[in-house]
């Protein structure tokens, strides 16, 4: 059996929460290197525009737009596009943007309002996002899942315009971006990438408008180029690698487990798979799976190298013993694969996404089975949730006083205002209290 392909970890090792600690340790490389060139190309492209744009992607993307105007993908492309691909991807696509949209209407906030005896009114209102940028990253790979699960809440929330940039190396884009663009009702798709593209949504320039929020993935200098920015726009959040955690209580065929793990450890290096089980026979069966599957695994250097640096198989106690470690963990993807997962999930209480029962692998989430597969990573879900409708939203608190009202809120006020020494908002306060009389 390959004894380095993945770690072996039990709760009874006498050093096991060292080992979890240390198994857990990743902090996003902050690239000295990185940071001043994003810095460079922010400033340049603030200052110069679509010219700064030009020149970056001619550097860095290895191609020659002529004119800024070239920069801009016309909506009849992105529809002949959609025309163009297999009937069968089209469908797929179709299939799983309707299943997204259905389910992120569910999470639609309404506004509300209450009114009190005396008349005054309190509330809170909904508004969408005027302008959002969608950073859909183009590189090394294409993601038209990416643009699925980023644009689509974003038009359920309501964004008035929502405009995507995407890299195209050497001058190709592809024809599945574009054609889940048109499906998620992008309005605008521009061919730059990189941090000259955030800079280009974060400032403006000539042919692309600053937005409000921006959102997605993207690697190191889209990532730093976000952080650099956060002030002048919104931000979603800035991912860490990918991450599952499988909690199995034995019965699931191994070769499902160790390919569930495969899926999350294909996406890069980095990415975290691993699984907790109180049965050591069933880790044994999974650890052979393992060895077995992976030459044949099309990104089997990936997933070798991921295994090997930041996965794990983990023998626990029992069930209770696995919720509460990866309750520490805190993972991004959860696999419940037992019986009756829904029992154990008043238990679970940090997780970006939980998957319930052996039929439910993260593969389907990531694609099509509904809800968002932009998740918090590196332990987050302690503290945050997917991406949602709620992200492209704001509220505003609503505030209508009766003349009743007001005289009772103002006396309040005023002595709240004068004992922080704020005289003209008492006075502005007491201006408002009723005379007795004309109570
Ligand atoms: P990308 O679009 O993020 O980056 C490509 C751009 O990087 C280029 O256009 C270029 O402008 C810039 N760049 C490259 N080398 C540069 C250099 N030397 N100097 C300055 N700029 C440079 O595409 P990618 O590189 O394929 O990375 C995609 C990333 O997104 C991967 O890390 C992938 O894991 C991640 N991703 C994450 C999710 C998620 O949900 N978390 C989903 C999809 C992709």
């Amino acid at each position: 059996m390959a004894d380095s392909l993945i770690k072996r970890m039990s709760t009874s090792d006498a050093d096991f929460d060292a080992s979890l600690t240390s198994l857990l340790d990743w902090e996003s490389v902050s690239n000295p290197a990185v940071v001043e060139t994003v810095a460079t190309v922010l400033a340049k492209v603030r200052a110069d525009g679509d010219a700064a744009l030009l020149d970056f992607t001619r550097k860095f993307d290895a191609w020659e737009p002529d004119a800024a105007s070239s920069l801009e993908i016309s909506s009849s492309r992105m529809q002949a596009a959609l025309e163009r691909i297999d009937v069968s991807v089209r469908a797929a696509l179709e299939t799983a943007a309707d299943r997204i949209r259905t389910y992120h209407q569910h999470q639609s906030q309404d506004s509300w309002s209450y009114r009190e005896a005396d008349g005054t009114l309190l509330g809170q209102q909904i508004t969408a996002l005027d302008r959002v940028g969608l950073y859909v990253p183009g590189g090394k790979a294409t993601y038209p899942s990416s643009v699925l699960m980023n644009a689509i809440p974003a038009k359920v929330a309501g964004v008035d315009e929502l405009i995507m940039v995407s890299p195209t190396p050497k001058g190709y884009v592809n024809d599945m971006v574009l054609a889940a663009a048109a499906i998620a009702g992008v309005d605008r798709v521009f061919t730059v990438g990189g941090a000259q593209a955030i800079a280009a949504l974060a400032y403006g320039t000539e042919s692309i408008p600053k937005v409000d929020k921006i959102v997605g993935p993207g690697n190191i200098y889209v990532a730093t180029a976000k952080r650099q920015v956060f002030g002048s726009v919104g931000l979603d959040m800035i991912a860490g690698p990918s991450e599952i955690l499988v909690i199995c209580d034995g019965k699931t065929d191994p070769d499902w487990i160790a390919m569930d793990l495969f899926s999350q450890a294909e996406h890069d290096e980095d990415a975290q798979s691993i699984l907790l089980s109180p049965d050591v026979e069933f880790l044994n069966k999974v650890e052979a799976s393992i060895a077995r599957l992976l030459p044949t695994a099309e990104r089997a250097d990936i997933i070798r190298q991921s295994l090997s640096r930041r996965g794990a198989l983990v023998c626990v106690k029992d069930i209770d013993e696995a919720i509460a470690v990866s309750n520490r963990i805190a993972p991004e993807h959860l696999e419940l694969s037992v019986d009756n997962a829904e029992e154990l999930l008043p238990k679970i209480r940090h997780a970006g996404a939980i998957f319930m029962g052996r039929y439910t692998p993260e593969a389907l989430g990531d694609y099509c089975a509904g809800p968002n597969h932009v998740l918090p990573t590196s332990g987050t879900a302690r503290f945050s949730s997917p991406l949602g409708v709620y992200d492209f939203q704001k509220r505003s608190s609503l505030i209508a006083c009766s003349a009743a009202g007001a005289s009772e809120l103002a006396k309040v006020a005023s002595i709240l205002a004068r004992g922080e020494s704020l005289t003209a908002h008492a006075q502005s306060a007491e201006y408002r209290i009723l005379d007795d009389g004309n109570e």
